[in-house]
């Protein structure tokens, strides 16, 4: 297979891993879903190329961590200012859309991207030990 043929392929599949994903994914759980198919550089690329065209947007966890998730549920100016929610127990990292955040950046300065995450315990973990 042609490298950009392979290229092209590797950038469908992310995109569409993340897409079907429910919560925010980090680049080992691409790397384990796609498996031998695609090298860590190339999901590297591929992530960087899908976020700088708005397909994606990054999102640290409580770990520090780079996570991914899909912008289908993205205001159309992708200005990614709303919350990330953390869960301590199942790390299951999710977007908080409602929740945004207005900056007041001193003069001059350019916004770029937030990184905002409240950590706590996700509704299906507290429903989990309540049984
Ligand atoms: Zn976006
Ligand atoms: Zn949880
Ligand atoms: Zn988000």
């Amino acid at each position: 297979m042609k490298k950009n043929t392979r290229n092209t392929k590797a950038k469908a599949e992310i995109l569409k891993f993340i897409n079907s994903s429910t919560r925010a994914v980090s680049h080992l759980d691409i790397q384990k879903s796609l498996g031998e198919f695609c090298d860590r550089v190339t999901i590297y690329r591929v992530l960087e190329r899908l976020t700088e065209e708005k397909s994606i947007h990054r999102i640290v966890n409580v770990d520090g961590v780079i996570n991914y998730a899909s912008c289908s549920s993205c205001a159309a100016h992708h200005t990614h200012n709303h919350v990330h929610f953390s869960c301590i127990n199942c790390k299951e990292l999710s977007c908080l859309e409602n929740n945004e955040i207005t900056l007041t950046l001193p003069e001059g300065y350019q916004f770029k991207e937030a990184f905002l995450t409240v950590s706590g315990v996700c509704k299906e973990c507290v429903d989990r030990s309540l049984v």
